[in-house]
């Protein structure tokens, strides 16, 4: 009897659009041309000019927690109650993206849990190999491979602390409690109402973002890829699955195109009768003089919602998350408060000449990004969005499961947890 052919591998498209240069469009745009693609990067402005440049630098391979744990209904009301607490919800965004927050709740149980931690943990742990993979000389200069610490007043493990301590002990994630004097020794200068640390050793910061970014464009430009400044006005799916580009400056016709827009990707594909489901989640970052007698790695300020990053433009205060209107202006309260807040927590911190910055991080209910053709008409229409908290982390194997899904090769990782298929799903069973 005769054996089948097998099948022949799908042939990677020759010309590739990548939409959007923040971290997730330039890692995918240097992955997909050295893979041999010939690849055209576009952006509406200059490369991390979107939520990438202001972000607060971690690249936190332990990454394996959920935005919104087991017992989030519970917290609700507190976390609501605290003006200056980690988030903010404006009451109005809650009734217009009702669906969007309930997606949010159904994600807090555990079975749901252990899974996304799965795959966040998978989309993570290999992000510092793979900067010095995409970097490589200017990794040194760009990425601090120290560690971090995450600190807080309370001496009591909270049932969410339980929760962390499982999902952390399941990855085998490395860590060290210390407290009280201990805390002190290893972090002169922190305010003494700080009692408790965990110190990551494995997690590492860059010392600026958008000069990250621009590193892996310019290495991108090297390697023959085409960078252009233009806007994207418009997406269209012809009959044979082909996409055109309307830009400002006249129509594209790639063979493949990746859509890395940040929270623009929504109104991109909504024409398409695409529904991505990103709530913009705002946050701040103060950029604050450089001064002496900080630590050399970013600490976080966990039950305050802020990080204190080393940046080389000086020290980086960034975190809390508002939703609130896409159109509402910068909220002057909460960023004073981040910066009182932080005053509290390292006394000597010095202020002076403070640069408020705000950005939006396009983000799912479930705190998993959406990777992959998301139209069945138009399979190399894919989209790689929606990481949230975790952009700056998740973007190299993000890049990595485009490229494989391209090249018609086996994913990196399974990549079914971040189809867009699983918020249909779940449409379906509410
Ligand atoms: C305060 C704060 C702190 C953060 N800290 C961290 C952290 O420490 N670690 C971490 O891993 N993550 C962090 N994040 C999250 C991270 O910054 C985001 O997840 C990430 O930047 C998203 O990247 P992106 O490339 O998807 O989007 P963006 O950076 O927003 O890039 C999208 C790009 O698309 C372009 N674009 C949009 N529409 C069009 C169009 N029509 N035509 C052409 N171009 C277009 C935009 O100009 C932009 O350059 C933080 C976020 C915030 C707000």
């Amino acid at each position: 009897m005769n054996t089948p052919p097998p099948s022949p591998r799908p042939v990677a498209p020759e010309r590739v659009l990548v939409i959007g240069a923040g971290i997730v469009g330039a890692c995918t745009a240097l992955e997909l041309q050295s893979a041999g693609m010939a690849v055209t990067l576009i952006d509406a402005g200059d490369p991390a000019g979107g939520t990438t440049g202001g972000n607060a630098g971690l690249i936190s391979v332990d990454s394996c927690l959920p935005i919104a744990l087991p017992g989030l209904l519970r917290q609700l009301p507190g976390l609501l109650g605290d003006a200056d607490g980690p988030l903010s919800i404006d009451p109005a965004m809650l009734l217009r993206r009702f669906g969007w927050f309930w997606d949010r709740l159904l994600s807090t149980r555990m079975a749901r849990t252990l899974a996304i931690s799965d795959a966040l943990r998978a989309l993570h742990v290999g992000a510092i190999d793979d900067y010095r993979r995409l970097l490589g000389p200017d990794f040194d200069a760009l990425v601090q491979t120290r560690g971090q610490w995450h600190v807080r007043a309370a001496t009591t493990m909270s049932d969410t602390d339980r929760v962390i301590d499982v999902l952390r002990m399941r990855h085998g994630v490395r860590t060290q409690e210390v407290a009280d004097d201990d805390l002190q020794r290893r972090l002169p200068g922190l305010a003494p109402a700080m009692r408790r640390g965990t110190w990551m050793p494995d997690n590492a910061h860059t010392v600026d973002p958008a000069a990250l970014t621009r590193g892996l464009v310019q290495r991108f430009t090297q390697l023959g890829g085409q960078w252009t400044t233009r806007r994207v006005r418009a997406l269209q799916v012809d009959g044979g699955g082909a996409v055109g580009v309307a830009t400002d400056a006249g129509e594209l016709r790639p063979q493949a195109v990746v859509v890395c827009a940040g929270m623009q990707a929504q109104a991109l594909l909504a024409p398409l009768g695409v529904n991505l489901p990103l709530l913009a989640e705002r946050g701040y970052h103060a950029q604050l003089p450089p001064q002496d007698g900080l630590p050399e790695v970013p600490v976080l300020f966990k039950s305050h919602g802020f990080v204190l990053t080393p940046m080389r433009q000086g020290p980086r205060l960034a975190g809390k998350a508002e939703i609130t209107a896409p159109d509402a202006p910068p909220n002057e309260r909460r960023m004073q408060g981040m910066l009182e807040q932080a005053r509290r927590c390292w006394p000597a911190l010095r202020v002076e000449g403070v640069v408020f910055w705000r950005g939006d991080r396009p983000s799912t209910a479930d705190s998993l990004p959406v990777i992959g053709p998301v139209l069945p008409a138009a399979p190399r229409l894919l989209v790689a969005g929606g990481h949230g908290h975790t952009g700056l982390t998740g973007a190299p194997m993000t890049a990595r499961i485009v490229r494989a899904q391209l090249q018609g090769l086996p994913s990196p990782i399974d990549a079914r947890p971040y189809a867009l298929a699983r918020f249909q799903r779940l449409q379906r069973s509410h």
